[in-house]
């Protein structure tokens, strides 16, 4: 179903409100429709939406779900969308039993998923100020990293540093993978001590009114070994390809196989499993997937990650990413990190 065909749209999902409307609270509704804009939520938030929130009408409910229907009821909607990649079937049942039986429930996932992902300057603005908070702690915390200290350790002083800094909170669980455990894309930091001649992969962020930082670097412990040493310097030269191929218009499959082309001629394609980068935003991972399948076009103003990796069991892993801003003529880079190889 287009969205044009809707008489009103129901937005759950936290990040779309606030977007929308402005609403950084945990819990509300926003009712659009052609010419007006209704937010619903309940008496914990009045204060705070009456702050913050652009819309036509606020209104506080005791019942969420009958107050939405009262607003559908009262506005002679037939056809409603609604974000079906947000709300749960209980919930939908519930809503679908209060509703008169001829209002039509339209699921919207993908129509929905590229409302956000092209960025304003004044969101460009708050992403800059996260990934630059990535440089300022990682310089920060640099002398630290070296044989001795555990992952644990590593991350905890990565997260101190940020918001001493200034950042709301962690984008995601850290990842600091040492060693054979750098074979693991998403190794969460252990107690393994990081130790010399490994490679360690560090893959962290913060958040600034709202809106993430997304950046990995793998650093040497000292001197490594032959098949480390290669397949750094395979993973750092696809991901350099895949940023001077970025251009507006291009699909993102066709960039994810600048990369994966450049990996699998090197004998190593079985070891990159996962896609080449996603969209980031008011969501750590959004809109669009960089995946080897997606047909999504590129568009000026997208934020994405290039992140390829290699993760050999028995051996470790390397994974070098950055976050960047599509532009007229290429990507203009957000993150500040050097990703060049580094003995420490
Ligand atoms: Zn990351
Ligand atoms: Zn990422």
């Amino acid at each position: 179903m287009a969205v044009e065909c809707l008489d009103a749209l129901l937005f759950f999902g936290l990040p779309n409100i606030r977007y929308l409307c402005g609403f950084t609270g945990t819990d509300g509704v926003l009712l659009v429709t052609a010419d007006n804009t209704v937010f619903l939520t309940d008496s914990r938030y009045q204060a705070q939406a009456a702050e913050q929130v652009v819309a036509s009408r606020t209104h506080c409910y005791r019942k969420k779900f009958s107050a939405i229907v009262d607003e559908l009821t009262a506005g002679q909607f037939k056809r409603v969308g609604f974000d079906a990649a947000v709300l749960t079937v209980a919930a939908f049942e519930e809503l679908r039993k209060l509703a008169h039986d001829d209002l039509e429930w339209c699921p919207l996932s993908e129509q929905l998923s590229f409302l956000r992902a092209c960025k304003s300057a004044d969101e460009l603005v708050a992403l800059k100020k996260a990934a630059s908070l990535n440089r300022a702690a990682f310089t920060e915390i640099l002398p630290q990293i070296r044989p001795g200290i555990s992952e644990r350790q590593l991350a905890l002083e990565l997260e101190f540093a940020l918001k001493r800094l200034g950042g709301e909170c962690n984008a995601f669980d850290f990842i600091v993978a040492s060693g054979l455990r750098g074979a693991l894309p998403h190794g969460v930091a252990g107690d393994k001590l990081l130790a010399s001649g490994e490679l360690v992969t560090i893959d962290f962020g913060t958040r600034v009114d709202g809106y993430h930082s997304d950046e990995t670097v793998t650093l040497a412990l000292g001197k490594i070994d032959g098949t480390l040493r290669q397949i750094f310097d395979i993973v750092l030269e696809a991901h350099d390809l895949a940023l001077a191929a970025i251009q507006p218009g291009m699909l993102v499959r066709e960039l994810d196989a600048v990369a994966r082309d450049y990996i699998i001629s090197h004998g190593y394609g079985d070891y990159f499993g996962h896609g080449l980068g996603h969209g980031v935003g008011l969501e750590i991972h959004e809109s669009p997937a960089l995946s080897p399948r997606e047909e999504t076009q590129l568009l000026e103003g997208m934020v994405i990650t290039i992140e390829p990796g290699i993760y050999l069991p028995g051996t470790g892993g390397v994974r070098i990413e950055d976050t960047v801003v599509v532009r007229a003529d290429g990507y203009e880079p957000l993150t500040e990190i050097s990703k060049d190889y580094k003995e420490v």
